[in-house]
């Protein structure tokens, strides 16, 4: 296998081999990975939610090591985070603790999409000044639950910024302004996908852009959606809805939307799935398997189901537990979500596998 270095073979190659085999493809998720970390100026644009070639690529290869599509070789970046490869065993990636959580605090439960607890870990982090800022996924006041890569640095703004918003944030966009920034501890919330290319980051030591990497939070996907299809065309036009009166949507069997009026909307998931991006359709990845922790809801009301997989997700879910800001339970009573997060990390595997297979 290719090293995921990959320095003299990638070397030579460059961004026409990134569009045939990973755009052209339809494989592109849009992460902005290789945007961020080409070194030359005025070479890679970030534009129609993804990269495009505005300038004359040298063919260093950086942006085919950064790629979470190209040569992923998830069994090197495991080596690299938790110095082993998962056995056949760990279906959802290696952890050292799995239980559930949520905050105690009423201002993030009002505004968070499950228990809070991702929101609550950043707050606890930037309180200690374990982190200068987060990268998350902000709220776009002119489009309506259309995502927007931010970088905060205010408790203000990273409470501002809980909930799902269920189509693609290129959340490492936000990451590289606070790179630019000189900040000098960033963590880091976003997809499988996007952790994934972080990994690839660090793999390919891109000092730059990996020394402000304080943590990396991930959160469960079996899917995001295209806000053009579901938001604009399906809940906006078909059922005439005001996306300015929802006020939350969540993914709980139907997709479901709540309005300030109070009521309750349920759309069944089929009606929903051809909005689902295709690129999602060849990710392996549901629990963000690469993550400090990861973070899902997994069926649950008002509460994170959590997997803290290093060292680092570990002491900073206990700080925020020491300092009493997450209630925890065990994740035996919890069974059945346990049940369900193995079973979504098997199915999305093997979705991965047939389409490639069926495609390529
Ligand atoms: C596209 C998408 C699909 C998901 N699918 C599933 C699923 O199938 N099953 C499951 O169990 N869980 C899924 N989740 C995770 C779930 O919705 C919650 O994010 C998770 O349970 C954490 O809840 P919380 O209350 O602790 O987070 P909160 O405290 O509410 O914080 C959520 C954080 O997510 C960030 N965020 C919001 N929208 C996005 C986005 N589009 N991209 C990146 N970051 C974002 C926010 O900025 C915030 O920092 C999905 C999340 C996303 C973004």
């Amino acid at each position: 296998m290719t090293s995921q270095t990959g320095k003299t073979e990638i070397k030579r190659r460059g961004f026409e081999e990134l569009q045939n085999h990973v755009l052209l493809k339809s494989l592109c998720t849009g992460c902005g990975a290789c945007v961020i970390t080409c070194p030359f100026k005025e070479v890679l644009d970030y534009a129609l939610n993804g990269p495009s070639l505005v300038g004359e690529c040298t063919k260093c290869g950086i942006c085919l090591r950064v790629c979470p599509r190209y040569e992923l070789d998830v069994g090197d970046l495991e080596q690299m985070v938790f110095g082993r490869e998962r056995r056949p065993e760990e279906v959802f990636g290696l952890s050292k603790t799995v239980c559930v959580a949520r905050s105690t605090r009423k201002y993030i439960l009002g505004a968070c999409q499950d228990g809070g607890v991702a929101t609550t870990l950043l707050s606890s982090a930037f309180t200690s000044g374990a982190i200068d800022g987060a990268a998350l996924s902000g709220i776009d006041t002119s489009n309506p639950w259309l995502p927007k890569p931010l970088l905060t640095t205010t408790l203000g703004e990273i409470v501002e910024s809980a909930g799902t918003r269920y189509s693609y944030s290129p959340n490492l966009l936000a990451y590289n302004t606070g790179v630019a920034k000189g900040l000098g501890k960033i963590a880091f919330v976003g997809t499988p996908c996007q952790i994934l290319a972080l990994r690839r980051i660090q793999r390919a030591s891109l000092r730059k852009h990996s020394r402000a990497l304080a943590l990396t939070m991930g959160l469960f996907c079996y899917e995001c959606f295209s806000y053009e299809g579901l938001m604009i065309k399906k809940i906006q036009g078909e059922m005439g809805m005001d996306l300015r009166a929802i006020t939350k949507m969540n993914i709980k069997g139907d997709f479901i939307l709540q309005t300030k009026s109070g009521q309750t909307t349920k759309i069944p998931l089929r009606e929903v799935k051809s909005y689902a991006e295709v690129f999602c359709q060849y990710c392996s990845d549901f629990s963000a398997e690469l993550a400090d922790i990861s973070l899902g809801g997994i069926g649950l009301e008002g509460w994170t189901f959590t997997v803290i997989r290093t060292d680092k997700g570990e002491e900073l879910f206990s700080q925020a537990v020491n300092k009493g800001s997450l209630e925890v339970k065990p994740v035996e009573d919890f069974e059945s979500a346990f049940k369900l997060m193995k079973k979504l990390s098997k199915n999305k595997r093997s979705r991965a596998e047939k389409n490639r297979k069926e495609r390529f």
